[in-house]
């Protein structure tokens, strides 16, 4: 499934113009272009929330030793 670039409208696969507006469709090389630019952006995504989990658990781990701390006192 692929939408139009112009108007937005669903298209089928492998279409050339959109039914709606008229407007030309990517061709394949250019879809295929984009879903590796997609996949890259994806994959640096999911880099940064592993980044971000990591921060969280060792924020949670630093409060853990500080809330040990304070019981000790
Ligand atoms: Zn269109």
């Amino acid at each position: 499934m692929a939408f139009c670039i112009n108007c937005g409208q669903m298209q089928a696969d492998g279409t050339k113009f959109c039914r709606f507006c008229g407007g030309q469709q990517p061709g394949d090389q250019l879809i295929a272009r984009l879903r590796m630019e997609a996949e890259a952006i994806r994959y640096q995504m999911q880099q940064m929330q592993a980044q971000q989990m990591q921060t969280q658990q060792m924020r949670q781990a630093n409060y853990g030793q500080q809330q040990d701390q304070g019981q000790r006192w």
